[in-house]
């Protein structure tokens, strides 16, 4: 990939000390979540969660693709792959059980709207689509529930994901956001869905 502007592996021979044959691609952006940066405390509602704290913001700040009735489409920050979407409730939830009807009915209508957009922009060979109930389960941010819309590629999940639980990513999430934000509403002109905005 030599695109402009993506992140390019550098050679190994360019760095200090003894010299190999691996090229360098550095994902500073795992730290953060390594460290546990933005993470809530407790389990409380509010400013100390993320996804309360993120519609509060401008959408290019908080990676916001739609905002919608009931619920919000965001840009997962530590992504496993390009254009992994939230889909939340703008209500401070942590189990579907607490969903009503409408929130209930919004989150599956944006969950494949997601899937009409990721396809438009970059037509991925297939979705991983889901929730992580709990902490036990796999859930970063367990006091607020989202749906996963994650896009596959053929040979995505290769070494660096299951050796190094390291993700390199070819796109970064400002222009990311844009494009699904600009498929979304149609200006981009590949969908003619404009039921919900
Ligand atoms: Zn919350």
């Amino acid at each position: 990939m030599t695109a402009p502007g993506l992140p390019q592996p550098e050679p190994g021979a360019d760095h200090p000390g003894v010299p190999d044959a691996f090229g360098r691609l550095w994902t500073p952006h795992r730290m953060a979540y390594i460290d546990g940066e933005g993470k809530p405390t407790d389990d409380a509602p509010g400013q100390g969660c993320p996804f309360c704290r993120a519609p509060g913001r401008p959408d290019e700040e908080a990676l916001i693709v739609h905002r919608g009735e009931a619920a919000y489409v965001v840009l997962n920050l530590y992504p496993y792959n390009p254009g992994h979407l939230l889909i939340c409730p703008y209500r401070h939830v942590s189990d579907p059980t607490e969903l009503d009807d409408s929130e209930h009915e919004e989150i599956s209508r944006l969950t494949t709207r997601s899937l009409q957009v990721v396809r438009a922009v970059s037509a991925p060979h297939g979705f991983n689509l889901g929730m992580n109930v709990g902490a036990v389960a796999g859930a970063g941010i367990a006091a607020h529930l989202h749906q996963h819309v994650v896009p596959r590629w053929g040979g995505d999940a290769n070494f660096l994901a299951i050796v190094a639980r390291t993700k390199a990513l070819p796109q970064v999430l400002g222009e990311t956001r844009r494009l699904l934000a600009e498929a979304w509403t149609g200006t981009a002109g590949i969908l003619d869905d404009g039921a919900d905005g």
